[in-house]
């Protein structure tokens, strides 16, 4: 999960009618989020749901405020439900830097680290931790499925880094980059493989920081 970078202006449909779906809503959140889900940061092409970051159950007042609008896929907005209103928002924190992202292979699971221990931090890691390792001890079918979808996508980041470490020319360190591109997905976890070591997070310093300029 990494920090979105938000459009400043008001899509006009949430100030002229009452919905807060309209479709110049959607196509916004879509471009500012480079059609990832904030959470899971999957590409979605079709499965994805305008997501209330403070839910509509329990803050009503916020249905049509574009500032608690986000882009979220079907199996994430369930897992968030209404039970996750106090998580870090997505626009204002450097939800990358602040939560420590990998996967531990060995043990099959994916581990969130906060450096700071308040509500909003370790409920935003109790979140990300339901959505990739399930909500109960053991995965169900569709969890399983999405973390070993997760696992993919990072088996295949980690090969490119190890041949780039192996033989740093201009075609493997660009193949890393590429991998490093706003438009891809795990970024989160992309960014800490980068940040844990030295001569990588000097290689690639200017890659992992594309939604902090202002
Ligand atoms: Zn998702």
């Amino acid at each position: 999960m990494i920090r979105v970078k938000k459009n400043h202006d008001v899509p006009s449909s949430l100030t002229t009618t009452s919905r807060y779906d309209g479709e110049d809503v959607r196509k916004q959140l879509l471009v500012d989020q480079n059609d990832k889900c904030y959470l899971c940061e999957r590409k979605r092409d079709t499965d994805f749901e305008i997501e209330h970051h403070k839910s509509t159950h329990n803050f009503p007042d916020l249905v049509q405020d574009w500032n608690n609008l986000y882009m979220g896929c079907g199996y994430c907005n369930r897992k968030k439900s209404d039970s996750f209103d106090n998580t870090l928002v997505p626009k204002d924190c450097n939800i990358e830097d602040e939560i420590e992202h990998f996967i531990d292979f060995a043990n099959k699971k994916a581990v969130f680290l906060s450096k700071i221990n308040d509500e909003q931090h370790n409920e935003t890691t109790e979140l990300l931790s339901r959505i990739y390792n399930g909500t109960n001890k053991l995965r169900t079918t569709k969890e399983e499925r999405f973390f070993e979808q997760a696992v993919s996508v990072m088996n295949r980041f980690t090969d490119l880094v190890m041949k780039y470490q192996e033989s740093p020319t201009p075609e493997t360190e660009k193949a890393v980059r590429d991998e490093l591109s706003i438009t891809k997905e795990l970024l989160g976890f992309k960014y800490w493989i980068i940040k844990r070591d030295q001569t990588l997070s000097q290689v690639f310093a200017a890659d992992i920081i594309w939604n902090k300029t202002a």
